[in-house]
């Protein structure tokens, strides 16, 4: 783990806010499509696939079983996107229905790859209209917690209980249940922290301890997570090893995808976290420069976007029903 930084809560200036947020949002990219290469494969698959490079995967070169070209991401970047433009046309607000307009555009774009629940309950909201789904022990897959970031980003100086709020909204248009609801707060509260200077040494003290004393499923293993389900629970069992486990974007990143499973969601969420800690500087420039541009270009004016709608004076707050944003904070 890396010392404290003499930084704290709430002393960063709004151009460091910016850099942050950017480095959140293209980590989280950098991981999607690093992650890409390898998803569903098993370690032992990524060390005979990649021998040649002494079995690590460390190159963003696309391919995978998406075929993807070099530098493309897939839903976990794509979707977060989706949702960003939606609580920018809101004004900052999270909310049910243009969050799940968003999503149901997104879709109809075909997407290179989609979740089953996401799917499911997209189709749903196309059949019956109602933005909201109903709780399901079946829905604890990761695809909600995959796009928390223009939450975390949008609200970035709420309190907790309406970033907590807020990221339930979003959620809950796909997936609503407790253990993805868990995720989800956890993530954007961990989010919100590293926005605001936070170290990882803090991070875990007051954010990770916390949260798998409450939710013990979650707990950290000594034993190595490796090939990752899409199951919440074991996505931040690998997410959370590799960032406690190593002490830098770049070997947290390579940590996480070489654990095969589902390495796109497992390396987007660690770049996210991994991004806001160790700061822009920390994403290697041949990860940057591998990303396609358009979405390198995307990530980039969307964080500055959120955090900029935060500080417009000129903004004008809106508050509706099942909706959490400006007017809340
Ligand atoms: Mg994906
Ligand atoms: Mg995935």
């Amino acid at each position: 783990m890396p010392a404290e930084s003499p930084q704290t809560a709430g002393s960063v200036p709004p151009a460091n806010l910016q850099r942050q947020a950017e480095a959140a949002y293209l980590g989280l990219a950098v991981g999607d499509a690093l992650g890409a290469t390898v998803e569903f494969l098993t370690p032992r698959e990524i060390r005979c696939a990649f021998a040649a490079q002494h079995g690590i995967h460390r190159e963003i070169v696309g391919g995978g079983w998406l075929h993807l070209p070099p530098g493309q991401v897939t839903d976990d970047t794509t979707m977060s996107l989706a949702l960003g433009e939606a609580i920018l046309q809101r004004d900052g607000t999270v909310e049910a229905q243009a969050c799940a307009r968003a999503f149901d555009a997104w879709m109809r774009g075909k997407p290179v790859d989609i979740g089953n629940t996401v799917r499911r309950n997209l189709m749903r909201f196309r059949r019956h209209g109602n933005p909201q789904v109903p709780p399901s022990e079946h829905d604890a897959g990761n695809g909600a917690a995959m796009r928390v970031l223009p939450v975390a980003l949008a609200l970035h100086d709420a309190d907790e209980r309406t970033l907590c709020d807020a990221v339930r909204v979003q959620a809950h248009v796909t997936h609503h249940n407790a253990e993805s609801d868990a995720a989800c707060e956890f993530l954007v509260l961990a989010l919100h922290d590293g926005l605001h200077g936070t170290t990882l040494r803090r991070l875990y003290r007051e954010r990770i301890h916390p949260f798998v004393n409450r939710h013990p499923q979650f707990r950290y293993r000594p034993r190595r997570a490796e090939n990752p389900s899409g199951y919440v629970v074991h996505t931040l069992h690998a997410v959370l090893q590799a960032l406690l486990d190593t002490g830098s974007f770049e070997e947290c990143l390579i940590d996480v995808v070489n654990r095969g499973g589902d390495a796109d969601t497992t390396g987007a969420i660690a770049g996210m976290l991994a991004g806001v800690l160790y700061g822009l500087e920390s994403i290697p420039l041949r990860w940057l420069r591998a990303l396609n541009p358009d979405i390198r270009a995307r990530c980039r004016g969307q964080a500055r976007a959120l955090i900029e709608r935060r500080h417009s004076p000129n903004t004008a707050s809106t508050y509706a029903t099942n909706s959490y944003g400006r007017s809340d904070a």
